[in-house]
């Protein structure tokens, strides 16, 4: 608790650095300084590099969906306001069966804490089985009409499995995604969740920074 009484916000995005780890055919993240007070310059200034997709990001329907809105035309409501973490124990996929027991309602904004949180962010690798949403279960996200969905690693599919079929299953239903969460700061229950991504034009995907706060 603050001292105002208010609970802390919790940084649940990943530090996005040079070299860090990326979806292999996602271009690599570069991170340098094109001027330098070291070197003699009058102020230090980067120069960044990467794919819309790295790190902690925001799907816009466009990624799977031809001509379909970009992140810049996502309302702010799907990203800002409360959210529920749930932690899924399957050790390899968010299963329909496991999201039956957490009674989700439309318009929810739900971000699955999986053992991605703790397992795949501490290596300088990209992680190939990580847990993702299985088919049956990006179904029922879909029908049940959740706002939005949130997954701890790189992508809401499977790296062997079909990952185009889950990504347009939810972003077809008018779900927004958020991917590259790092919830391991957070357990289970509800929150006010501040989420924007960089306001990028007619992108497919934008970098975000996200933040929780427990709802007291
Ligand atoms: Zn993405």
């Amino acid at each position: 608790m603050t001292v105002s009484g208010e609970a802390a916000w919790i940084d649940v995005s990943v530090t996005v650095r040079h070299g860090m780890p990326h979806w292999p055919d996602n271009p690599p993240i570069v991170m340098q300084r094109s001027m330098d007070i070291g070197r003699g310059h009058e102020c230090n200034l980067s120069h960044l590099a990467m794919g819309v997709h790295s790190g902690t990001h925001i799907d816009g329907p466009l990624h799977f969906i031809h001509q379909a809105a970009g992140v810049d035309e996502m309302p702010l409501a799907a990203t800002m306001g409360a959210a529920r973490v749930i932690e899924i124990t399957h050790p390899r996929q968010v299963t329909a069966d496991e999201l039956a027991g957490h009674s989700l309602r439309a318009g929810e904004r739900v971000l699955f804490r999986t053992s991605n949180s703790t397992r795949c962010w501490q290596t300088d690798t990209f992680v190939e089985d990580f847990v993702y949403i299985s088919e049956q279960a990006a179904d029922y996200l879909a029908e049940t009409r959740v706002r939005t969905v949130g997954i701890d690693y790189l992508s809401v599919g499977g790296y062997h499995a079909d990952g185009a079929k889950i990504h347009r299953t939810l972003l077809e239903a008018g779900i927004w995604i958020i991917e590259g969460l790092d919830l391991s700061a957070v357990g289970a229950g509800r929150y006010d969740m501040i989420c924007l991504p960089v306001k990028l034009h007619g992108s497919d995907g934008a970098p975000a920074r996200a933040v929780l706060r427990p709802i007291t």
